[in-house]
């Protein structure tokens, strides 16, 4: 007998159907055992005269039974399935479940975080998590679509590849056939994406996964964190900013009819109008900040193209020279301030555009330095030696052969999930995050490598942590 999912069973009233999925909870009157009846599409209430008294919850279970309507004074308006039930006529158990370690009914906010992310498989059957992780894949499959639509091409790039400094620590993997090397994972896909606009694909975007040693924080993962990333040739900022808010409009239409856009076109923002008037980049520009249903977008422009230098700017690591770059260092400089650039850099505005929403920076990009010359001065502001020059000879070199003009974004998928579904942290929208720790708690990772692994890589480790968590 085929199998009918949950939230079909309204419509096959006085039929016979075969439901299979999880014992969501029990009820027992006596003879009479009710249980909810949980799958992919819903729950269901399944009335068992004389049996189903045996059954735990979360057991999975094959139930054969009649569709019956309620009796009118039983109808459950909250349940899709609320006006009917299931009567059992036989049942088999699946699989038995032993006590859980979690509960997953309600919103699991108040469990403590470490159990509910070692037992993610049992947390993402809560129906937050599981509402979330759904909307996550209808989101990214209404930007594929509609990028698609608009002559976009899907490229992957490399995971194991070279350093693209965003400005954060990279991530090392030794390279066992060239002892002593490392791959770096990669902050963002800059380069390729850079490099594809060169290969004549125009219009590109990914689902890119992007990878940076920076420790956790609410709105920033540890670890990795994916990205639309994009990229497009022959553009100005303004088609950069217009392609997204059209998109992301629709998008909410589409997939979040109860949340409002409080103002379109979306309100654009100089960084010093921004700064002058909110002391921040990212302005939350909600009109009533405790409106669940409010998205404010907004974009900052005008960004300066240099700030100060310091220690922690990884992209160079020395904190020698003055200027650090903004936002990064592909970002072109605003064309009416190119003659500032040997004269004051710090005045140099760059045409970089970061998309807010709600307070929290969901995006950022910019139109790219495409002449060489600049590129090698951009260099020399952020004190590149000879030799961190050369390791982007190959940009340049590819720059030499037509390269069009050309611009990107790079909107965080995790973190416009988090802002539009309102919730407190990007891990609510990841299906395994990592402990804020950097801990992987389902698999335990990280773990040491077996005394075999490391001398094939010509690795000796020196210091032994001791064990957290
Ligand atoms: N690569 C940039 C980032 O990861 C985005 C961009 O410039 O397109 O923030």
């Amino acid at each position: 007998m085929k199998r009918t999912l949950v939230a079909q069973t309204a419509k096959v009233v006085g039929e016979k159907v075969r439901l299979c999925g999880w014992v969501d909870s029990k009820r027992d009157h006596g003879k009479v055992t009710f249980i909810d009846l949980r799958d992919r599409s819903g729950k269901i209430q399944v009335v068992g005269v004389g049996k189903l008294g045996e059954l735990g919850s979360e057991d999975v279970v094959e139930i054969i039974g009649k569709v019956k309507e309620r009796p009118e004074k039983l109808v459950n308006p909250k349940m899709v399935t609320g006006k009917v039930e299931l009567e059992v006529e036989e049942y088999k158990i699946l699989s038995k479940s032993d006590e859980l370690p979690i509960p997953v009914e309600g919103d699991g906010l108040d469990i403590d975080e470490k159990l509910r992310i070692k037992y993610r498989y049992l947390d993402l059957r809560r129906e937050r998590m599981a509402k979330n992780i759904r909307l996550r894949s209808k989101v990214t499959q209404f930007i594929r679509n509609y990028l698609c639509e608009e002559d976009f091409v899907e490229i992957e790039t490399p995971i194991l590849t070279k350093t693209t400094p965003e400005g954060a620590r990279d991530f090392l993997v030794p390279a066992r056939l060239q002892r002593g090397k490392f791959y770096a994972l990669p902050q963002s896909p800059q380069q390729y994406k850079q490099l594809l606009m060169v290969a004549g694909m125009e219009r590109y975007f990914q689902f890119a996964r992007c990878f940076r040693d920076e420790d956790a924080r609410a709105d920033r993962a540890y670890g990795e964190f994916t990205q639309l990333d994009m990229e497009l040739s022959f553009v100005d900022q303004e088609d950069i900013l217009q392609l997204i808010e059209k998109m992301f409009t629709k998008m909410v239409k589409e997939l979040l009819p109860e949340k409002k856009i409080s103002q379109s076109p979306w309100p654009r923002l100089t960084h010093k109008e921004a700064m002058e008037k909110y002391r921040t980049d990212k302005p939350d520009l909600r009109k009533d900040k405790n409106d669940p249903n409010e998205l404010a977008f907004s974009w900052t422009l005008d960004f300066p193209l240099f700030v100060k230098q310091s220690e922690e700017d990884y992209f160079h690591g020395s904190g020698k020279a003055k200027f650090a770059p903004s936002h990064h260092m592909f970002t072109a400089p605003h064309p009416e301030d190119i003659s500032l650039l040997d004269k004051d850099p710090m005045k140099v505005r760059g045409l970089q555009h970061d998309l807010v929403l709600n307070g929290f920076e969901v995006g950022g990009g910019s139109i790219r330095i495409h002449q060489a010359e600049i590129q090698k001065k951009v260099f020399d502001l952020i004190g590149f030696s000879e030799k961190q020059k050369e390791e982007f000879e190959h940009l340049l070199k590819a720059f030499s052969y037509g390269v069009p003009p050309h611009g990107g974004i790079a909107p965080g998928l995790d973190r416009i999930l988090m802002v539009l579904l309102g919730e407190p942290s990007l891990r609510e929208v990841m299906a395994f995050p990592n402990l804020t720790s950097g801990k992987i708690a389902i698999m335990d990772a990280p773990s040491k490598a077996t005394e075999e692994q490391l001398k094939e890589l010509g690795i000796k480790t020196t210091e032994k942590r001791k064990k957290k968590d």
